[in-house]
């Protein structure tokens, strides 16, 4: 058997977990086929598609491979061609902190985020704030208030139940405990949320959030994200450099900076 502190270690994400949730998927009309060029994703090609309508430039005059194109297309700005296409993220192992800097990107994006309403956290997950990774004793001073928390947001649940019995409807009864509980738990605890955004609004967020200014845990995040959407669509994702920054983090940034 597992000791509790063993069980308990289990709980602490240390780094994100990113899974690919949807892509886009193209279907060519018939009547209006475009001479493709060189290799593509069905992002691309519905992102180049919709490029060429505007000149009806179906037939490739200049004979541009469809990454050629649209490098042209984020070198001039052309942003909302990049509009079509959307990628949908899960993401876990993310604290309350980093999404409630990650949802003030409105623009393009759409969230669902785990309700502390609803879910029972009295075995939630917890982030390890990146600063604090690897050193014992900043982790055991951060540790400490984590428990005392999580254990008294139980006690405030079980209090809060007996003290609204008289409520019938039992979800309802649990809803008024956890939301009001909830309000011990820190900003490390963890949370789950699915992210979809068009390709510009990913560029404009993921520039931001991967830049040097941006706060460690969300930084780690959307540099993975770069690494994650760079490999899954290259023409959208590959100009950003990723680099080993001065504080020895990696942070990103971007060729074709959009104004
Ligand atoms: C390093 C860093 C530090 C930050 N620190 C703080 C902080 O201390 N406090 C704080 O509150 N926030 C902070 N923020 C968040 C920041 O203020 C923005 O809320 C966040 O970056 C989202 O930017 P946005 O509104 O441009 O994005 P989006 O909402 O995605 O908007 C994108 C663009 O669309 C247009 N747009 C969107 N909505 C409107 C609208 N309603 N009216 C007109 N134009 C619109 C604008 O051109 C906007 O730039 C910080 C962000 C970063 C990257």
């Amino acid at each position: 058997m597992q000791s509790p502190f063993a069980q308990k270690s289990l709980l602490y994400y240390t780094e994100p977990v990113l899974t690919l949730l949807a892509r886009p998927s193209f279907i060519e009309p018939d009547h209006l086929r475009v001479k493709w060029l060189g290799e593509s994703t069905d992002g691309e090609k519905l992102a180049e598609f919709a490029g060429r309508l505007c000149y009806m430039s179906q037939k490739n005059p200049a004979s541009r491979a469809t990454r050629d194109y649209l490098e042209n297309i984020k070198k001039q700005g052309h942003g909302s061609v990049l509009e079509h296409a959307n990628y949908s993220l899960l993401l876990e192992g993310v604290s309350r902190s980093l999404t409630h800097e990650l949802v003030r990107h409105r623009a393009g994006f759409a969230y669902s985020q785990l309700s502390q309403r609803y879910v029972d956290e009295s075995e939630a997950n917890f982030v390890v704030p990146p600063a604090i990774v690897g050193d014992e004793i900043l982790e055991n001073e951060w540790r400490a208030q984590i428990d005392e928390a999580q254990r008294s947001y139980v006690r405030l649940v079980e209090h809060l139940m007996e003290r609204y019995g008289w409520v019938a409807d039992k979800v309802h009864r649990r809803k008024m405990a956890r939301e009001a509980a909830r309000g011990v738990l820190p900003n490390s605890t963890e949370t789950k949320i699915v992210v979809t955004a068009n390709a510009r609004a990913w560029r404009t967020m993921l520039e931001l959030r991967a830049s040097e200014g941006a706060e460690l845990e969300i930084r780690r995040c959307a540099v993975e994200m770069i690494k994650l959407l760079s490999k899954e669509s290259p023409a959208f994702f590959s100009d950003f450099e990723i680099y080993q920054a001065d504080d020895r983090r990696e942070a990103a940034r971007i060729v074709y900076h959009k104004v």
